[in-house]
């Protein structure tokens, strides 16, 4: 007793989880998916511990529709694949079982430790980079490592859908009550595990509307220039999630606010300085916003583009003052524009394919006469391009009526549209001149 009281004294009693029973929360069972509360009953029916963990907790408790859950458990890989028929074995790094009952796959991951540089025996360099990047996070661990290893304390929640207890190791229901979005341990260590930790804090405080505590925003700006570390293909990634969580506008306007836009989209705090590409961009970013809030799609290239045009707007420019041909000019810019992008942000290939397309048909909605523009309406991604097109008239980039003309065009009769064309004002082939002593040219080689 004595002892208990000297080392709660001395701070060395361990605290544990707080946990809630079911008569001390609103989360029900009901709304766990039935596949993930059949994984998690089948395991516990076999004497494991498993909860759905992370983002669904999360969701559930501020009435936000999960996009999935997650299940976190003491049982290894090859204990959990048995107990069902169908599932699978994915990962090579560390293996994690997808369950697949009904229509529904879900994702089942042990228990999990980050192993950092203090705990690493074997070659520490090869467990973190030189910024303190965790490198290797691949061991089992206990219910309370995985929670330490999580980013937010909000993102550490657990619950047990058997015994409906919420179990929260970090102060995630206390900081949920306040709306505060605080990162496990040292902001400035996590951060360096792993930087991407800072735009998940972005993107996670705008879709969730928490605010991002002070010490866990502090470190960030002084921080930024970490994101070079991080492998392109993984900020694209995080990038995506970003633009489409339905509140692409706020993360842009926050990331900026924080010092971090700089290594993930170059220049746009530049384009964002001219009134028109700023304008451009705050159109495109408030068009998604409302379509995936709408739950319409969204064209991931759409916005890549339209993030893009007026750093290829310029390059584009700048060519053309320098004496290149507009189309080739256009070309380049394209390339010298994603050549420089890429090297930050990997942007798929199949992605920067559609950009192209939308941006080389923009030189194009300029001819409004004979068959070009018919032409034009025929292109497999004509919509796409004309979306674009509108969103260039709407920043004022170019006129009203071109856009006007090209919305009425492609819903018009045949017949309208022949009377829409206009006089064929487009380049005129040039003709050759004749010449004095060959005066029996054909009129074909004189066209
Ligand atoms: P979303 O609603 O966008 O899916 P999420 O929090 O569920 O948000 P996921 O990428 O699905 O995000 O990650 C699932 C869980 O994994 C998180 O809730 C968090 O606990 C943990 N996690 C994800 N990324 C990191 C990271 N970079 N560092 C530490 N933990 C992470
Ligand atoms: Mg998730």
């Amino acid at each position: 007793m004595i002892k208990r009281f000297i080392r709660r004294v001395l701070g060395l009693e361990k605290k544990g989880p707080v946990r809630l029973a079911r008569d001390r929360h609103h989360l029900s069972r009901d709304r766990i998916s039935p596949g993930a509360r059949k994984v998690c009953e089948v395991l516990a029916q076999h004497g494991f511990t498993a909860c759905v963990v992370g983002g669904a907790v999360r969701d559930l408790l501020l009435q936000i529709q999960p996009k999935d859950f997650d299940i976190a458990t003491d049982a290894r890989p090859e204990q959990i694949k048995p107990l069902f028929r169908r599932a699978l074995m994915i990962g090579r790094r560390f293996r994690i079982v997808h369950v697949m009952l009904g229509g529904e796959t879900v994702e089942v991951s042990t228990f999990r430790a980050a192993l950092l540089l203090a705990d690493a025996d074997s070659d520490p360099a090869r467990v973190q980079d030189e910024h303190g990047r965790v490198l290797r996070d691949n061991v089992f661990g206990t219910q309370e490592e995985d929670a330490r290893r999580r980013d937010f304390t909000v993102n550490a929640l657990f619950y047990d859908p058997v015994t409906e207890e919420i179990i929260d190791y970090h102060g995630g229901l206390e900081d949920l009550k306040r709306h505060a979005l605080r990162i496990i341990g040292d902001p400035e260590t996590r951060y360096r595990e792993d930087p991407i930790r800072m735009l998940r804090a972005v993107r996670l405080a705008a879709k969730l509307g928490l605010s991002i505590d002070s010490s866990t925003r502090a470190p960030i700006r002084r921080l930024a220039s970490l994101l070079e570390t991080v492998p392109p293909a993984r900020l694209f990634d995080e990038m995506l999630k970003l633009l489409l969580s339905g509140h692409a506008s706020a993360c842009l306007r926050q990331l900026r606010e924080e010092g971090l836009q700089k290594g993930l989209l170059p220049l746009l705090d530049v384009i964002l300085d001219q009134p028109l590409g700023e304008r451009f961009v705050t159109l495109a970013l408030a068009q998604t916003d409302a379509r995936v809030l709408d739950g319409k799609p969204v064209s991931p290239a759409f916005l890549f583009a339209a993030l893009l045009w007026h750093e290829v707007l310029q390059a584009w420019r700048t060519r053309e003052k320098h004496g290149e041909r507009s189309i080739p000019a256009l070309d380049a810019a394209m390339d010298e524009v994603l050549d420089r992008q890429c090297e930050k942000l990997a942007i798929t290939r199949r992605l920067t394919a559609t950009m192209r397309e939308v941006w080389t048909m923009q030189p194009r909605f300029d001819q409004r006469s004979g068959q070009r523009a018919l032409r034009l309406l025929q292109t497999p991604r004509f919509r796409m391009g004309y979306d674009f097109l509108a969103l260039r008239a709407a920043s004022g980039e170019v006129p009203a009526d071109l856009e006007a003309w090209w919305r009425a065009f492609q819903v018009a009769d045949a017949e309208t549209q022949r009377a829409m064309l206009l006089p064929d004002t487009g380049p005129k082939k040039r003709r050759r001149r004749r010449r004095k002593k060959t005066p029996s040219a054909s009129p074909s080689e004189a066209e």
